[in-house]
């Protein structure tokens, strides 16, 4: 077992979940193939962008198969004070269309799970939410996210947490826990305690709950969510 690999199973031992690495992401053409051209800045330069130089590279970005049925790249909506965040997988069609996360059905939803916890993403101040997926791109058909496209994207999600120094960020979904947290431990195990990532030299409590389009499937899970809100709020307030 690599040191990498021993260091996140001691945190994880240790109920703090894996410590989010920088890790450099070699610059790649539209194309799974690197040898099809460079079309992304390397996550060297991402990681000294500012929140308008990282939009635009987002806008750019040509860096994996997405970019050839996007229709625009979805960067993140919300305010770039806020001290919560809110991370979700990847755009569907209407966020595609609209270039804001979690406008569909499930973003309707998330906005009122959100409005529970007092929060708002048109909000500024107490109230601020902001909202980025793990992807900035559609996958064509709603697929999952594979492997090289979080790699590719990875940089880019990194630096918007930096850029925010979120107090909190809550993160929707089994695939979006997985990816953020680097594990593949079941969302069932994830959810109902605080692990810590770390980025731009500090930790950041991560709280992981059920995706709002899996809650429009399972009404019954609703309460889960709500307890998980609550917890949210619980570690945020100690964070202050
Ligand atoms: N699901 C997500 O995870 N993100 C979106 O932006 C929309 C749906």
């Amino acid at each position: 077992m690599s040191l990498e690999a021993r260091r996140v199973k001691l945190w994880q031992r240790l109920g703090l979940g894996p410590v989010w690495q920088q890790r450099f992401i070699a610059p790649a053409g539209c194309s799974e193939d690197p040898a099809a051209g460079a079309q992304a800045p390397p996550a060297t330069a991402i990681a000294s962008m500012d929140w308008d130089g990282l939009q635009r590279a987002v806008t750019a970005c040509t860096a994996c198969a997405l970019c050839e049925t996007r229709t625009q790249t979805v960067f993140g909506v919300g305010d770039r004070n806020a001290r919560w965040m809110v991370v979700g997988e990847a755009p569907g069609a209407e966020e595609d269309a609209r270039g804001e996360p979690f406008v569909g059905q499930a973003g309707r939803l998330l906005d009122r799970m959100l409005a529970a916890a007092g929060l708002d993403r048109a909000a500024g101040g107490e109230s601020a939410v902001y909202i980025a997926n793990v992807l900035k791109c559609r996958p064509p058909a709603n697929r999952n996210p594979e492997p090289g496209e979080v790699a590719r994207c990875e940089p880019f999600l990194r630096r918007q947490i930096e850029l925010l120094a979120p107090r909190l960020i809550l993160v929707m979904g089994r695939f979006a826990a997985q990816s953020l947290l680097a594990t593949d431990a079941s969302i069932a195990s994830l959810r109902g305690r605080a692990h810590l990532i770390e980025v731009g030299g500090g930790t950041i409590p991560v709280i992981v709950t059920y995706h709002p389009a899996y809650l429009l499937r399972n009404l019954a899970d609703k309460a889960k969510v709500w307890s998980d809100l609550c917890l949210a709020r619980e570690v945020f307030m100690r964070k202050n």
